[in-house]
């Protein structure tokens, strides 16, 4: 029995005020079914981290450098991420993919070093629409997933990871996948992931993510391979963001 997750993934989105608020409302939501993630922007990392306390509700980063630290103006390195309390750092989101250039092999490196700091990686898989409309999904979501199975390290990454299908064509737009849809990817996700460790396969959760809402949650999270979500738009509204918490478990 794998227990759900939700993410919510605040993106470049809030003020000192708004994540002070949020956090606290979350934070003193009771939410016993699932694990909680707060994914703030990188300067309210510390201010939600001295809100949630002792409370279980974790912190996660948005993104991490795949260097340990040095010349790299601008980027977060793991151990800082893990020093401010995060547990989790998302990795490979599209909007990274797509504005930044990220390739799957700087994606992969990024969930090494996740990893061997200590942080739980949320990898983001996932196509866009012109890769469905010409039925690619399981080719481009294949390719990305195999750059992650493809380390070296990875027999000891692959019991802790966390994988969040998200469609691009559903992220933020208010589009979201079917449920059949979600299921369809997550369980083929699962099935590839067997090939080269069951036991881990069965483990690992897989969310999903793409215009997640508290009336269409219900519907994806009864989905067997789908085993929480992470969340963008929904999660800046404290009450939306309980709700699909409170479905998830
Ligand atoms: C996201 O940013 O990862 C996301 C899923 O956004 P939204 O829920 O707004 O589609």
């Amino acid at each position: 029995m794998r227990r759900p997750l939700v993410a919510g993934n605040w993106k470049m989105n809030g003020s000192r005020v708004v994540a002070e608020q949020l956090t606290d409302e979350i934070s003193a939501a009771v939410l016993p079914g699932c694990d909680v993630v707060l994914c703030p922007p990188v300067p309210y990392l510390s201010i939600v981290s001295s809100r949630i306390g002792a409370a279980a509700v974790s912190l996660g980063g948005q993104d991490c450098s795949e260097h340990e630290n040095g010349a790299y103006t601008g980027e977060t390195a793991v151990s800082m991420l893990a020093d401010i309390g995060c547990r989790y750092v998302i990795v490979g989101h599209s909007e990274r993919r797509q504005n930044f250039g990220e390739t799957d092999t700087r994606v992969a490196a990024k969930v090494a070093a996740a990893h061997s700091g200590g942080l739980v990686p949320i990898l983001c898989l996932g196509e866009s629409l012109a890769e469905r409309q010409a039925q690619e999904t399981e080719m481009v979501v294949g390719r990305q997933l195999d750059a992650i199975l493809g380390l070296p390290e990875i027999a000891s990454i692959l019991p802790d990871l966390v994988i969040a299908y998200e469609p691009v064509w559903a992220i933020g737009t208010g589009e979201s996948a079917t449920p059949e849809q979600a299921e369809q990817v997550h369980a083929w996700i699962r099935e590839r992931i067997a090939s080269h460790d069951s036991g881990a396969a069965e483990r690992i959760r897989l969310l999903y993510g793409g215009s997640v809402k508290p009336d269409n949650a219900a519907a994806l999270f009864a989905m067997p391979d789908i085993d929480g979500g992470l969340i963008g738009g929904a999660s800046l509204a404290a009450d939306s963001f309980i709700a699909i918490c409170r479905v998830a478990g």
